[in-house]
């Protein structure tokens, strides 16, 4: 059987970063295993940039900035402590990344450029042009190759064992050949990135970018943070829901409606385009509905326009931005404004970490990173550039605790890791087997078109209550459900199963906390309880795996130092 001291499910920028940390300690073995090959994970296609502090720009800015900022943008849902954790160590970080090789884009004396983004106080978002996702996932796993982490590529993770409140090991397959195996393990670090593939109809995540470490962790009694809140970006392009980086308005973009107005001036008249997030989607989406904008349904749309700017900074800071406009709508943005439309993007909520400084979750040995995890520090609505920082703030820490966690740790030699691995591959052989009249699209594209229409941008209560309905109606019809391959090699049929499993899990737990957050906060946006409600639901909402769907409890944010205010920009 494989054994290693520390594993990582995940070989994105968190567990990249945390598989490097855990590698510098020679007398633990520590592996890497991941569903699709290390470089194609989806942190390779981050845009923008990563937040720091470092004032390169604008000489006022300081961690202490940065902190507020982050505190206000998550609608005051984050744990203050963390979050300020996360900006003080955001520079060291950025000079870790810049020595271990990442080429971060410059100012003409040489220092690292920075550029705005939305719901930051000055220039805080360090930048490789439009590419900064791959140029630190390449630069991680060069390091990691370096260091000789050994890595199960193209294998998939599908199970935890965990008995009396410890980790045993996980269940893998092993795609290229379907082979079912238990892998032993003293520690895991679940770094298996977001579940935005839940809005399947638009976003603009990878195909895998599925939750699955979250519906593993939830499944085997690890409890889930505030579901409910998902991050629509707001500017994808119109047909595809592929991103377009808020770097394009933080280089200076405008917004603009079928009457030929800067309409951000209304919602947000100080910081107009580079509001948080979660204002300019419900801007643009309020646009459309009442009629400022073009197309129709999934393809209404309003316009960004870049042409201003010239092609000059166009070619240098937005060169992916131009292609993918040119390639997937056929609009050039040096001549014609791009058709965008908010598209699902980021998991607020995630695997329910208790302890930001080592991302232990509540069962031993198990620890979260990355945007599957939530410490929190994105609360109810993440920042720009936030969510590159929290991959290697928290995943080096992790990477270390979970060393030293395995040091102290004996092997296990009672219990019976053999006989689950059995049960696993009996498992797999009878779903091989099986056969169904229904077909996975199916299922996924109505979970989807329902989560949209549903749980979306705009939420209330006779909708969300249909959603529920309709996914647990999805469930019933998921257990009926075959692969609809039975071969072994490559079968990713039975990978595209057991995700949409998940998906349809992950879907459930967030309409549920939806329905049951009677509030407005951050992303989370009711016409029925337009106010936020800081007396009732200032709190995170947990949410416990049973046969019925969730169990729902809350507990306290954290507030260090800054007491809620009204959230106006
Ligand atoms: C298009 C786009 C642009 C973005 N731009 C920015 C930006 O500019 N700045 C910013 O801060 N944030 C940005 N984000 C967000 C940020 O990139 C992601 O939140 C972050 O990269 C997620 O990293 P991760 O390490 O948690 O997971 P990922 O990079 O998603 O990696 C997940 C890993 O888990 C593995 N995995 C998953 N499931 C399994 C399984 N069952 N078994 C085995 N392995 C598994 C995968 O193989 C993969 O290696 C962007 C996101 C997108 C989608």
């Amino acid at each position: 059987m494989l054994k290693y001291d520390v594993l990582i499910v995940g070989a994105g920028g968190a567990g990249l970063m945390a598989a490097l940390e855990a590698s510098k300690a020679k007398d633990v073995k520590v592996g890497v295993v991941t569903k699709v090959y290390p470089t194609r994970s989806h942190t390779g296609a981050a845009q923008g940039g990563i937040n720091a502090a470092l004032a390169n720009v604008d000489a006022s800015d300081s961690p202490e900035v940065h902190t507020f900022d982050t505190v206000k943008g998550s609608d005051y849902l984050g744990d203050q402590d963390a979050i300020e954790y996360m900006c003080q160590e955001a520079p060291k970080r950025i000079y870790e990344l810049e020595h271990l090789g990442v080429p971060f884009s410059r100012l003409p004396d040489g220092r690292i450029a920075q550029r705005p983004f939305g719901g930051a106080g000055f220039p805080r978002t360090c930048y490789a042009a439009d590419k900064t996702g791959h140029v630190i996932l390449h630069t991680l796993y060069e390091q990691c190759l370096r260091n000789d982490v050994e890595f199960l590529n193209e294998w998939f993770v599908k199970e935890l064992i965990v008995d009396n409140g410890e980790v045993k090991g996980v269940i893998a397959i092993d795609i290229r050949n379907g082979e079912v195996h238990a892998i032993q393990t003293k520690a895991v670090i679940f770094a298996t990135g977001g579940y935005a593939r839940v809005y399947w109809v638009r976003n603009t995540n990878a195909i895998g970018s599925t939750g699955d470490g979250m519906a593993i962790c939830y499944r085997a009694g690890i409890p889930l943070k505030d579901m409910e809140f998902v991050q629509f970006h707001p500017t994808g392009l119109r047909s595809t829901g592929i991103l377009v980086t808020e770097g394009a308005r933080g280089e200076g973009g405008y917004l603009i409606n079928n009457k030929g107005e800067r309409f951000m001036e209304k919602y947000a008249p100080e910081k107009m385009e580079l509001a948080p997030r979660d204002m300019v989607a419900r801007a643009m989406e309020t646009e459309i509905i009442e009629g400022r904008g073009w197309g129709e349904g999934m393809m209404a749309y309003v316009h960004l326009d870049l042409r201003h700017l010239g092609a000059k900074k166009i070619k240098e800071r937005l060169p992916q931005i131009r292609m993918l406009a040119i390639d997937f709508e056929g609009v050039d943005p040096i001549e014609e404004p791009i058709p965008v439309r908010p598209t699902a993007h980021y998991s607020m909520g995630g695997i329910h970490v208790e302890d930001y400084k080592t991302s232990m979750t509540p069962v031993k040995g198990v620890y979260a990173v990355g945007e599957c995890a939530c410490v929190s520090v994105h609360g109810a609505n993440r920042l720009g550039g936030n969510s590159l920082l929290d991959l290697v703030v928290f995943g080096k820490p992790a990477g270390a605790a979970a060393v030293e966690y395995a040091r102290n740790k004996p092997e296990d030699t009672t219990f019976n890791l053999k006989a689950e691995e059995e049960r696993a591959r009996k498992e797999i052989e009878e779903l091989l087997k099986k056969e169904s009249k229904e077909n996975i699209n199916d299922i996924r594209i109505e979970m989807a078109q329902t989560m949209w229409d549903k749980v979306g941008i705009f939420r209330e209560e006779k909708p969300m209550l249909e959603a529920i309905e309709k996914i647990k109606e999805l469930k019933e019809r998921y257990k009926n459900l075959a692969p609809g391959d039975s071969g072994k090699l490559f079968n990713t049929a039975l990978i595209n199963y057991l995700e949409l499993g998940f998906l349809l899990d992950l879907a459930e737990a967030i309409a549920i906390t939806a329905e049951m957050r009677k509030e407005s906060r951050g992303a989370h946006a009711r016409r029925d309880y337009p106010k936020r409600d800081d007396e009732n639901f200032l709190k995170h909402s947990l949410s416990y795996y049973t046969e019925d769907g969730p169990k729902v409890e809350y507990i306290d944010v954290r507030i260090t130092k800054y007491e809620p205010q009204e959230r106006k920009y």
